[in-house]
């Protein structure tokens, strides 16, 4: 079986290492990124999304946000230029869940398969092969890219229909991005007070305020490590398309949006290429404190 891995980027670079390391054969592209490490890995290069495609039996797609996906997937040149029956398209990216139901309709015309499959865990685990992956599609395609999902990941989940992937990894989006602004109020509290932010750390980390999000930020943030990670310019599009999938169904998201206009505030202020725990620096800068060991 061959594999298109398409997007070679701080997350698809790692994971498509990881499906050669497991065996698998692999055709690579990036508009924009060089992948010669790939090649010399044994990869085969391609010139095109079209060729990627048309070499692979499943091609992966890990792009920034929907234009890009739809671009590289519908359009010219694009990976429906080089599918057709059988083959399944899936689109590991975070993008709005209507641009995943938009994709497959156009592939299934085409007698191809698509599953949206967003992940979670950040670059570390993406190096390590231990992402949580949320997929949307149908069983019988789940049931096939499972084995070469489960070489990136350590949780795969099949949670319904198409675009429920994304759906998933909207509500995911929510959630670290109010606990990263969570964790950088109260710690600006604690500093500003003159308690010692390391052992404020050490005192709730175990306790119902600890948190996944705490112990990976804190440590960046006590070091004053803002490198990424997760920019914050793709918090900016994930809460995005939240707050725009939100609107529809009718659901107000006031708190999404709270942390949205702290994400604007440090666009505004330069760091969009930050770290997405840059966040605190909006709640320093307002208090006039740092949180640092
Ligand atoms: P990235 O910007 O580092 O990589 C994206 C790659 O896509 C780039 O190399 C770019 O050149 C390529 N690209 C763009 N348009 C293209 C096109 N039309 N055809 C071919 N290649 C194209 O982004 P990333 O950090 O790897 O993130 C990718 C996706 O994963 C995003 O949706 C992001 O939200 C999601 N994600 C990222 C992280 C993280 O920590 N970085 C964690 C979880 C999920």
């Amino acid at each position: 079986m061959t594999i298109g891995f398409i997007g070679l980027g701080i997350m698809g670079r790692p994971m498509s290492k990881n499906l050669i390391k497991a065996g698998y054969k692999l055709a690579v592209y990036d508009k924009f990124a060089k992948f010669d490490d790939l090649v010399a890995l044994g990869a085969e290069g391609a010139s095109s999304n079209k060729e990627a495609a048309s070499k692979s039996d499943v091609v992966i797609t890990m792009l920034p946000n929907s234009p890009h996906v739809k671009e590289a997937i519908l359009g010219p040149g694009g990976v429906i230029e080089g599918i057709g029956p059988g083959k399944i398209v899936v689109d590991m990216s975070s993008i709005a869940p209507a641009a995943s139901r938009e994709v497959e309709e156009a592939l299934k015309a085409k007698g191809a398969a698509f599953l949206d499959a967003p992940v979670s865990g950040g670059e570390p685990k993406a190096v390590d092969g231990t992402l949580a992956i949320m997929v949307g599609g149908d069983q019988k395609s789940f049931d096939t890219v499972k084995p070469i999902l489960e070489k990136m990941g350590s949780s795969v989940t099949l949670v319904g229909d198409i675009g429920s992937g994304n759906i998933t990894k909207l509500a995911n989006q929510i959630v670290v991005a109010l606990n990263i602004a969570a964790v950088s109020e109260a710690f600006v509290l604690a500093a500003k007070a003159g308690v010692d932010p390391v052992k404020v750390f050490d005192a709730i980390k175990g306790g119902l305020a600890g948190s996944t999000v705490m112990n990976a930020k804190i440590p960046m943030i006590l070091d004053g490590n803002f490198k990424p990670g997760f920019r914050v310019e793709l918090h900016i599009k994930d809460l995005q398309n939240a707050l725009d999938t939100a609107h529809k169904l009718g659901v107000p998201v006031p708190l999404t949006a709270a942390v949205m206009e702290t994400l604007q505030a440090l666009k505004v202020d330069g760091m969009v290429a930050s770290d997405h725990s840059a966040i605190i620096r909006y709640y320093e800068k307002l208090a006039q404190i740092e949180v640092r060991k």
